[in-house]
């Protein structure tokens, strides 16, 4: 059985970027960027006032100066005309700098008196005053391919110019959930029967990802069933599966898959909780079959499922993200595969601080409930104490943390 890391090295070698759209910049959100952008005008495009204050032309004035008001400058209006010496005008901030003047005094560093202001403090050349390109100049590069587009990056371009961007398109990902004891949540389970919850917990993970769902409700557990939906899933960018997999007699997804032509990289890794996860192309499409225990189903999504989303999206690194964090309480090690905890991050002081969740068992349907994390056990390592330092990787940020 393969490893973990060998398993993540064959999906981001397989799983290729999806083509490149142009987007209106509002749209690219959170899209990766495939162009390199530049700026198409320099920013500021005017000498301006970085505050509301006077606008002068230095001469050395030192405090107890007094200059005569000769005109205001508000935002938005054209710089006016030349102040003579001895005189100032008012200004707002972002308003251009008025023609021959090159020193802002905010407001609250003078006084008024009957015809004009009062320094209270010396003047220093060139103060307060932002300068024509200090930000960037025409045509200077702002951004480089497999940047993520967050707001921060969309008001930068916006300032820049950028009306629209070319960006990897996001993923529509097909999700079938397979076996003759699910129902939809709506219809109350009968004896023997379970709600299809993992295509809720795996529909609310890919919208968390930004990606498209395509629902392809429930396949029971025959062939003929399978075969059109699988079928449907692959008009989609990533075809995900859940149930199935392992080694039941009704478990009919890989072998029908085959039929379908599947190019299989790996069934079976040697991780815990998933250990049945399937990988493979049809026709191009990466297919994953996830197990249908739905911790399990959670857990193989975020360690397969979500770097290969980060490929397609166009990310040059799809590896989970790890953290540092203390242990809350001791964990056993020792286990023949790796093993995959799920646990709560919180801040405490400098510090997150990882407490591993009661709930670990693949069956349940609470293991990913209040977590954000997982802990990888490496397979036959020794216990590790409470108040160790290890490596988690992270699924959320925890929401908040307390002031220190
Ligand atoms: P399977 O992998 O098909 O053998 O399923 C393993 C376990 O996961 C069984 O107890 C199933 O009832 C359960 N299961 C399978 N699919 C789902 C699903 N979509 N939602 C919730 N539980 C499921
Ligand atoms: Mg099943």
């Amino acid at each position: 059985m393969i490893s973990y890391s060998d398993a993540l090295q064959m999906i981001t070698a397989t799983v290729k970027p999806l083509p490149v759209v142009e987007l209106p910049l509002m749209d690219a959100l959170g899209h990766v960027l495939a162009q390199k952008i530049h700026a198409r005008w320099d920013l500021p495009l005017l000498d301006n006032s970085a505050m509301d204050g006077f606008a002068f032309a230095f001469a050395g004035q030192g405090a107890g100066s007094e200059l005569a008001v000769a005109g205001l400058q508000r935002a938005g209006g054209t710089a006016i005309a030349a102040v003579t010496a001895g005189e100032c005008v008012k200004i707002m901030t972002g308003a251009p700098l008025p023609v021959g003047c090159d020193t802002v005094v905010p407001v609250e560093d003078i006084a008024e008196t009957a015809g004009g202001i009062r320094l209270k403090e010396p003047a220093s050349q060139g103060a307060h005053v932002r300068r024509r390109g200090e930000e960037f100049r025409q045509d200077e590069h702002l951004l480089s391919p497999g940047c993520r587009l967050r707001a921060g990056e969309i008001g930068m371009l916006a300032a820049a110019g950028i009306e629209r961007v070319r960006v990897h398109r996001k993923p529509v990902v097909a999700l079938l959930s397979t076996g003759d004891e699910l129902v939809e949540l709506g219809t109350r389970p009968g004896p023997g029967q379970i709600v299809n919850s993992n295509r809720y917990l795996l529909a609310a993970r890919l919208r968390e990802e930004g990606v498209t769902v395509e629902a392809l409700g429930v396949a029971s557990d025959a062939e003929g069933a399978l075969e059109p939906l699988l079928r449907r899933g692959l008009q989609a960018d990533l075809l995900i599966t859940t149930g199935g997999i392992s080694a039941g007699d009704y478990d009919l997804v890989r072998k029908t898959l085959l039929g379908l032509g599947l190019d299989l990289a790996f069934w079976k890794v040697a991780i815990k909780p998933g250990k049945p996860v399937l990988f493979g192309t049809l026709g191009g499409v990466p297919v994953f079959g996830l197990p249908g225990n739905p911790a399990a189903a959670a857990a193989t999504f975020q360690l397969f499922v979500r770097p290969a989303l980060q490929r397609l999206a166009g990310h040059a690194d799809p590896w989970p993200v790890l953290l540092k964090a203390v242990l809350a309480a001791k964990v056993k090690g020792g286990s023949s595969r790796q093993t995959f905890l799920w646990g709560r991050l919180s801040r405490q002081g400098q510090e997150y601080v990882f407490t591993p969740s009661r709930a670990q068992g693949s069956g349940q349907n609470r293991g990913m409930a209040g977590t954000q994390a997982l802990l990888p056990v490496a397979s036959a390592s020794p216990d590790l104490a409470a108040g160790s330092t290890v490596e988690v990787m992270l699924i959320y940020l925890p929401d908040g943390g307390t002031p220190t």
